[in-house]
């Protein structure tokens, strides 16, 4: 089969204020004819800075996009872009919206529209060519998306999570939908990437799936989903499968960033990322586990919450990094002292918190440091913020401030200022820092 896209040594680097942010690290991938590749990976790993790769949209920082061979130099003419939400124009019909996507490709006007109302067709939109994107539910609208992209009859499809923001019968259908025109070859595509949070969603639709992870993230798995279509979500070959996706994606990688310029003792060493999860997320999922047995498989225990990895992993990751509980082959058991919160009062809950916290976070120990050297025991938020902005950027630093926040007062150490802004220290801190 004839190589679509090629990916050779892929790196993207952001500016963020002063500092650059690494996103993607040497990615390598081949797409070829036939393929239908699903993408997973965290929230903010770079799945949707990947596809604009792929799509010319972004120039990586280094590294070489191919399109059947040749290096890319713009836009990639070969391909059709699928959002998650598309801005249609509420002011045009069904058929000129999606006749918009063939207006660069030079065809005069009469096959522009058959080729519009071929593509309206496909994606089950017959009867409604004139009708307007109000007069439309949202799965509708989406199934325009879908038709504005097939409508240039691209190589590949690129899809950016083009079911999640859809309610889950509506996802469900579109899915189904657009995976038989795909298995009975009525598309006019060669091969599909979709880039998902959703390890069912992949295993379902995908016939190979390239898992990114890491900070700057990198590609930790590229595995082959071996099941003959249809699948069945029930069928213990597809459990099996997910299960292990489950596993990669909730295997440990050191989560170290490289530290901005130094300035000031508080930026001595690196932050190292904390999951952004409120601490009661995290009382939450002992509870579960507890009444659980201690022990339960983390894909079952997310499919039976509803929950979606992308909300789930940071909880997980959060429960084990305080030590209440260890993830081991994709099941999940509650330790001694997890045990012992889930068991525990209300009070007795905010010391055992407590005692975690401060042992097992470094940067809440250094934050309380700081502001114990002071001699009002005060610092102001922006103090705190500037120092993790140079190393996270402003929307990660903004996340893990607020998230050291929420559980420095669950554990009563530390309190907040709404009103003057200032972080400042609860008794039991004062303790901890005189020692
Ligand atoms: P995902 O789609 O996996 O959630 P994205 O590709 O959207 O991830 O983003 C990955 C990271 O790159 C995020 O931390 C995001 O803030 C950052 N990022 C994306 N685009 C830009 C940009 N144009 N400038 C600076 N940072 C960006
Ligand atoms: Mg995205």
């Amino acid at each position: 089969m004839d190589t679509l896209i090629e990916l050779e040594n892929i790196s993207q680097r952001y500016e963020v204020g002063d500092r650059e942010v690494t996103v993607l690290d040497n990615i390598n991938l081949t797409v070829k004819e036939g393929e239908f590749v699903g993408i997973l990976g965290p929230s903010g790993s770079g799945k949707s800075t990947l596809l604009r790769i792929m799509a010319g949209l972004v120039k990586p920082t280094a590294g070489i996009v191919r399109y059947r061979g040749q290096p890319l130099t713009g836009v990639n003419p070969g391909i059709g872009f699928v959002f998650q939400t598309f801005a249609l124009f509420p002011w045009l019909t069904v058929l000129e919206n999606v006749e918009l996507g063939l207006k660069q490709k030079g065809l005069d006007p009469a096959e522009r529209r058959q080729r519009a109302l071929a593509a309206i067709d496909v994606v089950g939109l017959d009867g409604f060519e004139n009708a307007y994107p109000k007069e439309l539910s949202g799965g509708m609208r989406q199934r325009v998306g879908f038709g504005r992209a097939l409508a240039v009859e691209p190589d590949i499809l690129l899809m950016d999570e083009p079911f999640s923001a859809l309610d889950v019968l509506t996802a469900e259908n579109l899915r189904r939908d657009f995976l038989e025109l795909w298995l009975e070859k009525k598309l006019p595509t060669k091969a599909v990437i979709l880039v998902t949070h959703g390890i069912e969603e992949l295993v379902y639709m995908a016939d190979r799936a390239v898992v990114l992870s890491g900070h700057p993230a990198h590609i930790v798995a590229d595995v082959n989903i071996n099941l003959p279509h249809w699948r069945d979500k029930e069928d213990p070959g597809f459990m099996t499968q997910v299960d292990a996706l489950y596993r990669i994606l909730t295997k440990k990688e050191p989560a170290t960033v490289t530290a901005g310029p130094r300035i000031a003792p508080l930026d001595d060493k690196k932050f190292a990322l904390v999951p952004a999860v409120r601490a009661g997320a995290m009382t939450g999922l002992i509870e579960l586990l507890e009444d659980a047995g201690g022990r339960a498989d983390l894909y079952r225990l997310a499919d039976n919450l509803i929950l979606d990895v992308e909300d789930f992993l940071p909880i997980v990751q959060a429960v084990e990094l305080l030590g209440f509980a260890h993830v081991d082959a994709g099941d999940i058991e509650l330790t001694a002292t997890g045990n012992a919160f889930a068991q525990a009062s209300v009070l007795e809950r905010k010391d055992i918190f407590r005692k975690q916290v401060l042992k097992r976070v470094p940067a809440m120990q250094r934050i309380i440091h700081v502001i114990a050297t002071k001699s009002n025991k005060q610092l102001p938020r922006e103090f705190l913020l500037d120092i993790l902005e140079r190393q996270f950027g402003p929307k990660e630093a903004t996340r893990q401030l607020e998230t050291l926040i929420d559980w420095g007062r669950y554990a009563e150490v530390l309190g907040y200022d709404e009103y003057t802004h200032n972080l400042f220290l609860e008794e039991f801190s004062l303790d901890e820092a005189a020692r």
